[in-house]
């Protein structure tokens, strides 16, 4: 089995990882020698195996989305096809399907970043006020980040930043992030408390918790 070995200093013990082009990663604590790291790989061979086995089973791997004419773009749990139209009034236009102005095939990519960003601006703002008002949580304001791997942050002082890429996911999970984030207004970790805030809002999401896990390479697309 082939791993490709990285050293950070943002994790304390080994950890493996799989990315979204099925490349194999360890990442290391910055300090380990060669020798540790062949014998923490002696060490937990089988494990690892083991591990990375059922991650490829249950793992889910997007294709990258390179603009082509039919190539399939998720938007809030549905993929539409992307077809290059002439002469539209928009650059792009979303009905059944994405339409593009052909004119636009080189700047596709940031076309499409901006289509969602503008987007996020829109239904995620009006989510999270919708949300807050409905379940009585105070945030000061919101932004939009590009994450892939980071789907929101909630501050101390209760701002929230949410990625424009969760607009690639299903709307209930989409409402999960938000009610999550919400959650870290009033208990900023992770502690039974704060699941049970969120809990007491989505009686499933760990259905939602698991759908993302399965399906985290899908902010990867482009
Ligand atoms: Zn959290």
């Amino acid at each position: 089995m082939r791993f490709n070995v990285t050293k950070s200093k943002r994790v304390k013990k080994p950890l493996v990882k799989i990315s979204p082009s099925k490349k194999i990663i360890i990442k290391v604590p910055y300090y380990y020698t060669k020798e540790n790291i062949s014998t923490f790989i002696k060490h937990n061979e089988k494990r690892i195996k083991k591990w990375i086995k059922k991650q490829f089973s249950q793992t889910i791997f997007y294709e990258k989305i390179k603009f082509f004419e039919g190539d399939k773009i998720p938007f809030m749990g549905k993929f539409y096809e992307l077809v290059y139209s002439y002469n539209q009034n928009k650059k792009l236009t979303l009905k059944d399907k994405f339409f593009l102005d052909i004119k636009y095939r080189k700047s596709a990519r940031k076309i499409f970043y901006k289509w969602f960003k503008e987007k996020a601006g829109e239904i995620l703002s009006n989510k999270l006020q919708y949300f807050a008002q409905k379940y009585k949580f105070k945030y000061t304001r919101l932004k939009i980040s590009y994450g892939k791997s980071i789907y929101g942050t909630c501050s101390q002082n209760q701002e929230i930043t949410l990625s424009f890429r969760i607009l690639f996911f299903p709307e209930d999970v989409i409402d999960y992030i938000i009610i999550h984030e919400l959650a870290h207004t009033q208990e900023l970790n992770h502690s039974q408390k704060f699941w049970q805030i969120v809990e007491e809002i989505i009686p499933d999401f760990k259905e939602k918790r698991k759908w993302l896990k399965n399906n985290r390479n899908l902010t990867y697309i482009f």
